[in-house]
């Protein structure tokens, strides 16, 4: 018998390659496009920030307008999700809801919900992985259940089993057609997407992403135009202060589901396989994806990824509480023009360069701060169009050093890390105006500029912009010292996350990062 279903959408909030809905749509006879907007939900699982809420209602826009064109439409129903379903699954008389698989717990318990309410309500409950983790399951079952802690374990585990699975073909109107719910529900009225005022979300937003698959889609295909470019990607030598992203650009799409992990690492297989030569991971911009899948990998077993405390493979360190000084990080207010400038990006736009978020994420933990790398997941959460359970707290606990990253004697320094690639600083002259004006010579450290050049620069230093809130030297040299303490007191952890054979590749690539960029 076909099934009545409800298709929900999470992530996955594209037509492309969406082998789920593909699934629904194959063994239906009428199929509903479900968006349930639980606002408390969401923020309790992820503390959206306003971006993030722009983003994600343009990508349900489009979304809604991808699925008229092919003669069906998105049901946005806001509410409580459990009850939302209960509700509708009585009154359409659902024998099936398909969603994507997941594997954040915050949505591993919303499938195991709905799994009981099927079993309590005689729907059946069908998923596949679309997001990402493509060989997830497979690479665990290799690695003896456990998670490959090193990227080179992981890419040695890879090259056994080979490539992940081919996209899955595009939807067709035949689809829909075939599994249309009937026109006198008037469904498309009843539920809409919400604007922005709807939801009391603040109208304006600076961002320059546009949320939803088309976009994300021209976005992609812009870039694999440039063949070479892609070839020769190498992600060291990109500029984390160009007034235009230097990389692709790409993750607040990947975030979301608008664009296929997938469907990606088969047009950039496409471009190698066309190219003498080409670069290659961790490098390379399959690379980058497949840094992603190694995230994912190890989130998907690893309790507490999130926490440092209960996590098995992050240090266990004594971080201080300092509500004034994370605040001052926050706000752009550090004094550091490099610093500052950054987390004024991130403000305004929700995306800055992957060196950008060493840089800051590095003053926070060990590096300046010494404030926990949790502190700072959590504004990235809250900030970041891009943000990512799994990415997310990787990477902190990378630039902490808290787990993966084995280089921590080497400290970036929040003046000449920047200047190297903006020797101009025009980079900070967009982002922080209060400095427009200051002689190139002393853009990176404004307190050094004699009181006459402040003048003329119509910035006080410690009155228009603030003076350092640390001596970066100090600081640094301190924090050292603490953090090798913490490594000979919990030498176990902190040999953990590190390959038994080095990695040339992998080590290469960090090691070249923090020559170029360390105090
Ligand atoms: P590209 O260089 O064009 O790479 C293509 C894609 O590969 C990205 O879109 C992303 O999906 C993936 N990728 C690239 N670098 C990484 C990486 N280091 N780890 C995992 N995947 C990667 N990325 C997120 O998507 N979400 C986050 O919440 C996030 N938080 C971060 C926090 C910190 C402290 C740091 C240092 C990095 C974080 N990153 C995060 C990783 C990385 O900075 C971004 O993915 C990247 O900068 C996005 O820009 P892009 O799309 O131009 O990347």
């Amino acid at each position: 018998m076909p099934h009545r279903t409800i298709h929900l959408f999470r992530k996955g909030l594209r037509l492309h390659d969406n082998p789920t809905l593909l699934a629904a749509l194959e063994s239906s006879e009428v199929v509903y496009p479900v968006y349930i907007l639980d606002r408390k939900f969401l923020m309790s699982a992820m503390n959206m920030g306003t971006l993030r809420w722009h983003f994600l209602l343009q990508s349900l826009e489009d979304l809604q307008r991808n699925l008229t064109k092919l003669g069906s439409c998105l049901l946005v129903i806001q509410g409580e999700y459990e009850l939302v379903l209960r509700d509708h699954i009585k009154k359409w008389n659902i024998t099936q809801v398909t969603l994507d698989a997941e594997i954040e717990p915050f949505y591993k318990e919303m499938e195991r919900t709905i799994q009981v309410l099927g079993r309590e309500m005689g729907f059946d409950v069908l998923s596949f992985r679309g997001h990402t983790g493509l060989l997830l399951f497979r690479i665990l079952d290799m690695n003896g259940g456990t998670p490959p802690l090193t990227y080179k374990r992981f890419l040695h585990i890879l090259s056994v089993l080979g490539d992940p699975d081919m996209p899955v073909r595009n939807l067709t109107t035949e689809d829909f057609q075939r599994c249309k719910p009937a026109p006198e529900l008037h469904l498309a009225e009843c539920y809409r997407v919400p604007l922005p005022e709807d939801l009391e979300i603040p109208r304006d937003s600076e961002s320059p992403w546009r949320g939803g698959e088309t976009e994300g889609l021209q976005r992609l295909e812009q870039h694999l135009k440039n063949q070479g470019w892609i070839a020769n990607f190498t992600k060291p030598k990109t500029i984390p202060n160009s007034l235009l992203p230097s990389t692709t650009g790409l993750s607040p799409y990947f975030s979301l589901g608008c664009l296929s992990v997938r469907s990606f690492f088969y047009r950039l297989s496409n471009i190698y396989a066309q190219s003498k030569n080409h670069s290659l991971p961790p490098v390379s911009l399959q690379g980058q994806l497949l840094w992603r899948e190694f995230f994912y990998t190890v989130a998907s077993a690893t309790p507490n990824f999130t926490k440092m405390a209960g996590n098995p493979i992050c240090l266990q360190i004594n971080w201080y509480q300092d509500a004034e000084r994370l605040h001052k990080w926050r706000m752009a207010q550090t004094g550091f023009p490099w610093i500052d400038a950054i987390m004024t990006q991130l403000h305004q736009e929700g995306w800055i360069h992957h060196l950008a978020r060493h840089a800051v994420a590095c003053f926070l933990t060990r590096g300046d701060l010494w404030i926990s790398w949790e502190e700072g997941m959590k504004v990235f959460e809250e900030m970041l169009l891009d943000a990512d359970y799994s990415i997310n707290a990787g990477n902190w606990m990378w630039l902490s050093a808290s787990a993966f990253f084995h280089q921590y004697t080497r400290i970036f320094c929040p003046v000449r890390f920047g200047k190297r690639t903006d020797p101009e600083g025009q980079y900070i002259r967009k982002y922080l105006p209060v400095l427009t004006n200051f002689p190139s010579k002393y853009i990176y450290e404004p307190w050094t500029a004699p009181e006459e050049a402040q003048k003329q620069a119509g910035c006080i230093i410690g009155q228009d912009y603030p003076l350092p809130m640390l001596n970066h030297k100090e600081a640094s040299d301190h924090n050292l010292q603490l953090m090798k303490q913490v490594r000979e007191e919990q030498y176990g952890t902190a040999q953990l996350t590190r390959g038994k054979i080095n990695s040339k590749r992998t080590h290469t690539h960090a090691n070249r990062l923090m020559r170029d960029h360390a105090n």
